[in-house]
């Protein structure tokens, strides 16, 4: 036998490596305001730096860290940047970091109760204190998904299972009713993207209008239900949102459970975003009439400063869930299958990371009162700055900032032209982010161009939102003094 290097990095290298990489990142955490949140890179060029084949002979660590200065970090999009401002402000903390490297460390698979029962058991127990945490009621059965995306997929596939006596499981929708789902203008587009893998199609999905604050409107939703009950379609399902992605408008979710009642509709609320604040008193409001939800999912990574990735999926119905979705070949039987929850029997993956340990993380370090603290300073920033945009003359906010997104633009009172409005706010962002100093993104608010400025980071405090305002302002006046 030839003698062959085996097995893994030892354990003095990989002792060196890591604290050695536990340093850079505290390091790179605490001056990430002294380097710029966006790159300066062309599409291909990191690719060019880049060997075109993987080496034959391993390399050293030292020398793989040595290319995160080198050729990763140029590349960066710095997301917990304190200016980084754009989407949504989702932070990753130092706990939840902690939490995420020992769960590649200790690399389970959480697809059965038996292939790791704490995984489980820390899965149910912090979806739990989440669940109290946002004031939902104990009806209420969670389990992590990597995404809402992924959350929304199984809700809308739960709520198709409920409604139809035509076997889907078995025949598809070959031969089934023509089903209906609604949801606002407003709502993200992971929806659509649901009623698309679950081969619906986007005609199943109806849009309804929006009131002047981007709220679903109820009226025009029960018009639709029940003309399309006439036109012979079967609906089944609304999707609410509690905190759109565009302006962070929240439906009036207890009148559309008022009518997903009376018209037997599963309701499912994204509140991904809009979610978290719940677990503040006074904004514990934000989720009224969700208890009467069916589903409902919260993205930790979003607004809990846990990393990528992370969507907390409740439902009232899990029976219903595990219809839709569970398939055990023979190999992965156990025999404590009648005592314990199995957690791939409720979705589309078999195997699943241990996602509970970094919430858990980071639910301990901060605690409930530490995390709604966070998050109540992002949201009193926001308000502030929302103030100051309106009372700019040359400033407007397009849209209610319920919490910490603001969608504004700059609109001179002489400049009445929408076109040429929305072509200035253009060259506007397009400036800002040339500076490479601030990240905000756009979005289309009834037709017109508006910028979006999100706070959420926790790096970001009053004097980063005060620079941003500054920076905006400045752009703005030599726009400005060059057109004029
Ligand atoms: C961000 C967001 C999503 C998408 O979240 P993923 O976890 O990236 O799939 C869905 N809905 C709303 C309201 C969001 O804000």
């Amino acid at each position: 036998m030839t003698h062959v290097p085996i097995g893994d990095m030892p354990t003095e290298d990989f002792r060196r490596a890591g604290h050695a990489l536990i340093d850079w990142i505290a390091d790179h955490l605490s001056r990430l305001d002294k380097i710029p949140v966006l790159p300066d890179v062309r599409p291909g060029e990191i690719r060019a730096q880049l060997p075109l084949e993987a080496p034959e002979q391993g390399e050293s660590i030292d020398d793989v860290l040595a290319d995160v200065d080198r050729i990763i970090m140029p590349g960066m999009t710095h997301w917990n940047h304190p200016n980084f401002m754009a989407y949504f402000g989702i932070s990753s903390s130092g706990p939840a970091i902690l939490g995420e490297l020992l769960s590649a460390a200790l690399n389970v698979n959480a697809m059965l109760w038996t292939t790791c029962p704490v995984a489980t058991e820390l899965e149910k127990t912090v979806m739990d204190w989440l669940r109290r945490m946002l004031g939902l009621p104990e009806s209420f059965w969670g389990m992590i998904t990597d995404s809402a995306s992924s959350s929304t997929l199984q809700a809308i596939a739960a709520a198709r299972e409920a409604a139809l006596d035509h076997p889907v499981r078995q025949k598809g929708l070959f031969g089934a009713p023509r089903l209906r789902l609604y949801t606002s203008e407003q709502a993200h587009s992971s929806v659509e993207k649901a009623a698309v893998t679950l081969g619906l199609g986007t005609e199943s999905v109806y849009k309804i209008g929006v009131d002047s604050s981007y709220r679903l409107d109820p009226v025009l939703l029960e018009q639709a239900v029940t003309a399309d009950r006439q036109a012979g379609l079967l609906p089944f399902c609304v999707v609410a949102t509690v905190g759109t992605t565009s302006t962070t408008s929240i439906d009036p979710v207890p009148a559309i459970a008022d009518i997903c009642e009376r018209h037997n509709l599963w309701l499912h609320v994204d509140a991904a975003y809009g979610g978290s604040p719940a677990i503040i008193a006074e904004y514990r409001h934000v989720l009224a009439g969700c208890d009467r939800a069916d589903s409902l999912l919260v993205n930790p990574h979003k607004w809990l400063f846990v990393p990528i990735d992370c969507s907390a999926f409740y439902t009232r119905k899990p029976a219903v869930l595990k219809q839709a979705f569970s398939l055990v070949p023979e190999y992965l039987k156990t025999n404590r299958d009648d005592e314990v929850e199995n957690l791939m029997d409720y979705g589309v993956q078999l195997g699943r990371r241990f996602r509970a340990l970094k919430l858990w993380f980071t639910i301990r370090y901060f605690g409930s009162r530490g995390l709604g603290e966070r998050i109540r300073y992002a949201i009193d920033l926001a308000q502030a700055l929302a103030k100051k945009i309106d009372d700019h003359p040359h400033f407007e906010t397009l849209a209610p900032v319920p919490y910490s997104t603001i969608c504004f633009r700059a609109h001179p009172p002489e400049i009445e032209d929408e076109s040429v409005l929305d072509r200035l706010n253009r060259t506007l962002l397009d400036n800002i982010l040339a500076g490479q100093q601030l990240f905000l993104s756009h979005t289309r608010l009834n037709g017109r161009l508006a910028l979006r400025l999100a706070i959420g980071n926790l790096y970001t405090r009053e004097k980063h939102v005060d620079q941003a305002w500054k920076l905006i302002q400045e752009q703005w006046d030599a726009l400005y003094k060059q057109m004029s």
